[in-house]
């Protein structure tokens, strides 16, 4: 049989960390959902350009022809993987938050937001006031878009805006977008997408999706801290002044007297005030051309563990797992779980100090979400246990993760443990 191709490798592959039995394994990051490894390509490509780095369209030096070149390419990069083209502006943000906060900021007066209520706090906080209506998320995709097609039809005219979470950080579980732009077009709304957990894990069209505004984090998607994106429709950004004011995001400012005249940059730089992230838009960059260059095998590696670790999880006693839209809608690689008489708390806990497992416990920055769909499973709890997959998971650390489970419910942990500043330590 052929082999599989490989994916892109990602850096701390072969990390070890200590055990609290002084033995040291080798780390399983099963945590990617909340910022994944760095690829080796991207710190590759960040250590050329560190020695080069310098101010981006201000300065004449060398350096600075080389950064402003870089952090251009980078645009287009971006541009290109999510399947947008010229008309698209592309302003480089610090994150997914910040991007649709940004955009926030930009809509027209009057503009109803229409959005479900189980979104992550960065999608669902920025819009505020009596133009925003929050939709309860049904507990089918099928009623989702009826449901969506009902609150348009309750908003007054004028502008309209449909916010929609991708892929869910809770359960993994992917939004039927298109389904729902085309309900956001009848109605005329324009649609965003936060695609924080979408982006690193699938290719996005925003043309084929009919969206028009896609938000992503470089950190959740195996570039480092720092960097994010909002592409999209140029001419609400045009028509607003920016949240952010300084230099770079002004034209020209005069001295009027008592006041003083600005006129702000063309987009995108109106957006990005103060010196660029030079260094991590090109690292963003390079993340997503590796990614571009690798769907196919990223996504069959990433369903494969997936489906390796449902099996898994299926064979531990009391594991009750978290769905929006039920156990078999398409997800990404995400499940969020409790186990029956175990706090999550301390389940990560022991996963980490007995057997160097990296996990993520709590309500994960969706509490609505999360409250509601543990209630749902008929946990006793307000918090879970979120294992998540990519590029740097092996299917040794699914083995461990299961097999450290199932040891847990059997024997318990195997020290004492208790709670020291909030959270459960040996
Ligand atoms: N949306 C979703 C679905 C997320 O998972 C996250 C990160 N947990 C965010 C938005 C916010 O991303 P960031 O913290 O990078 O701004």
């Amino acid at each position: 049989a052929p082999l599989a191709p490989a994916v892109p490798a990602v850096a701390g592959a072969r990390l070890d960390v200590p055990l609290v039995d002084g033995r040291q394994v080798p780390y399983a990051n099963l945590d990617h959902a909340a910022s994944a490894p760095c690829l080796d390509t991207v710190r590759d490509a960040v250590d050329e350009l560190l020695p080069w780095y310098a101010s981006v369209h201000r300065g004449a030096g060398f350096a600075s022809q080389v950064s402003t070149k870089v952090y251009e390419r980078a645009r287009r990069v971006l541009r290109r993987f999510v399947g947008a083209d010229a008309s698209d502006t592309v302003v480089f943000t610090r994150n997914t938050t910040d991007s649709l906060n940004l955009l926030a900021k930009a809509l027209p007066r009057a503009t109803s937001v229409v959005l479900f209520d189980t979104e992550h706090h960065a999608a669902l906080l920025p819009w505020r006031g009596p133009n925003v209506h929050r939709v309860q998320t049904p507990a089918s995709a099928g009623d989702a878009v009826l449901a969506l097609d009902e609150a348009l039809r309750a908003t007054p005219v004028g502008p309209r805006l449909v916010v929609l979470t991708a892929a869910s950080n809770v359960t993994g579980e992917v939004w039927p977008i298109k389904a729902l732009s085309e309900v956001a077009r009848r109605h005329g709304a324009r649609v965003a997408l936060d695609a924080a957990q979408l982006a690193p894990h699938r290719p996005i069209d925003i043309r084929a999706l009919d969206v028009d505004y896609v938000a992503l984090s470089g950190h959740k998607l195996y570039a480092p801290f720092g960097t994010g994106a909002l592409v999209g429709r140029a001419d609400w950004l045009k028509a607003t002044e920016p949240y952010l004011v300084g230099g770079g995001a002004t034209a020209q400012v005069v001295d009027w007297g008592d006041r003083l005249g600005v006129a702000w940059s063309a987009v995108p730089e109106r957006h990005e005030a103060g010196s660029p992230n030079v260094v991590g838009a090109h690292a963003l960059a390079v993340a997503c051309d590796t990614l571009a260059e690798n769907w196919e095998a990223v996504v069959d590696h990433e369903r494969a563990l997936l489906r390796k670790l449902r099996v898994g999880l299926a064979t531990v006693p009391g594991l009750r797992s978290l769905s929006l839209f039920g156990d078999d809608h398409d997800r990404v690689g995400v499940v969020s779980f409790t186990v029956d008489g175990i706090e999550s708390g301390l389940v990560a806990a022991v996963l980490s100090a007995e057997h160097g497992i990296g996990v993520r416990d709590g309500a994960f920055c969706a509490h609505i979400a999360t409250r509601r769909l543990l209630g749902r499973a008929g946990a006793q709890e307000e918090r879970a246990v979120r294992i998540s997959i990519g590029l740097g998971t092996r299917a040794e650390h699914v083995d461990r993760v299961v097999a450290a489970l199932r040891s847990l419910v059997a024997d318990g942990p195997a020290v004492e443990y208790a709670v020291v500043d909030g959270r459960w330590a040996p």
